[in-house]
């Protein structure tokens, strides 16, 4: 099902109070989750406030699913393989949401991961529910909606939540700071292993599955696999936990997913054995939190009459070179706690 109809639906539908939506989430209508995702997104303070009730209400009910981040460049076949896997999940039972940070719809209001027709068949499978990237905001205040999108997704008993993004400047790092596993895609050839090690993805991903591993793709992916686990050997001695196995597949013919699938199960046991899996989630949550008051602070911040009078001529002397960016910092948090220092102009750009 695609959700474009009831994302399109009027937010504040008066007829919907937030006890039907707590209860409209909780039976796993597709039609109320959606409108509920739509609710947490929306930065109007009204909603924010029936998006608190609403999170608050849902709370006892979310946890329990399987987060599993997943990213890779354009192309890799991120999309395929959600469509693959989520379709063999949804037969053996599952319930599969799939969310999406995508960091380019903050900047330029486009879109890398979710303008074209995506998992066409797992779009009509009524045990998924698919849905894009929010579409506004800074790469914070998405994966903030995105957060809580999970746990509305959980408490509609979807026991699957995959959250994927591209492999773009910070847009990883937030989805591995929401998920419990993190699935690297990569292509063989290409370099793209050497990339992975310079951008640090080496270090996130807990399971890495080459892709496009058919026809005469096959031997450059077994290759890459090769080179990626020794530089793997690198960076995770053996015995310190967790090592990220190094697989291949092919998410078009459906080769190897199943294991890609097996090792996210995997680490997710290891994670539950050792107890790291319950501090993982502590320390994610605490941390989204920590996100959400600095956010918070900054928002109000730039909301605060007296602050904006000098946020321009601030601006201006921070970006022509006179003030130094500290001082300039340092007056405009002044003026917001309301104590300037003796001496510290504001708007001090000469
Ligand atoms: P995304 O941008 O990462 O979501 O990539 P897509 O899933 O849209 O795939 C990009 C292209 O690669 C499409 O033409 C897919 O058909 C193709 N593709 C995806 N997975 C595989 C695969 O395992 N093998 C081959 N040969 N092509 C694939």
């Amino acid at each position: 099902m695609s959700d474009t109809g009831a994302r399109e639906a009027p937010v504040r539908r008066r007829e919907l109070t937030v006890a039907d939506q707590v209860a409209g989430v909780r039976a796993g209508d597709r039609a109320i989750l959606a409108r509920a995702i739509t609710l947490v997104e929306s930065s109007a303070p009204h909603d924010r406030d029936r998006a608190a009730e609403l999170l608050t209400a849902l709370m006892p009910h979310t946890g329990q699913a399987m987060r599993v981040g997943l990213t890779g460049v354009p192309g890799v076949g991120k999309s395929t393989f959600i469509e693959t896997l989520g379709g063999r999940l949804t037969s053996a039972g599952h319930r599969v949401a799939v969310l999406a940070v995508d960091p380019s719809s903050g900047v330029s209001g486009g879109s890398i991961l979710g303008d074209k027709t995506r998992m066409g068949r797992l779009a009509v499978d009524p045990a998924a529910f698919i849905r894009p990237s929010p579409a506004s905001g800074t790469l914070g205040g998405v994966a903030a909606k995105t957060r809580e999108s999970i746990l509305l997704c959980e408490a509609a008993g979807f026991d699957v939540v995959i959250v994927e993004t591209v492999g773009v400047g910070q847009s990883e790092t937030v989805v591995a700071e929401m998920t419990d596993s993190f699935v690297a895609l990569m292509l063989p050839g290409a370099g793209d292993e050497l990339q992975g090690i310079k951008r640090g993805l080496m270090e996130l991903a807990d399971v890495i599955a080459v892709n496009k591993a058919d026809g005469d793709g096959r031997r450059p992916a077994e290759r890459a696999a090769r080179e990626l686990r020794s530089a793997l050997r690198l960076l995770h001695p053996a015995g310190t936990g967790w090592s990220p196995p190094v697989l291949i597949c092919s998410a078009l013919a459906g080769d190897g997913v199943d294991e890609v699938w097996a090792a996210v199960t995997a680490h997710r046991q290891q994670l539950v054995a050792t107890g790291a899996f319950e501090q993982r989630r502590r320390a994610q949550a605490l941390r989204w939190m920590w996100t959400l008051i600095d956010d918070g602070l900054r928002t109000a911040l730039r909301a605060d009459p007296h602050v904006r009078e000098l946020l321009a001529p601030v601006g201006e002397g921070v970006t022509s070179g006179q003030l130094p960016p500290t001082v300039a910092a340092r007056n405009l948090l002044d003026q917001f706690l309301g104590h300037r220092e003796p001496g510290s102009q504001p708007g001090g750009a000469s």
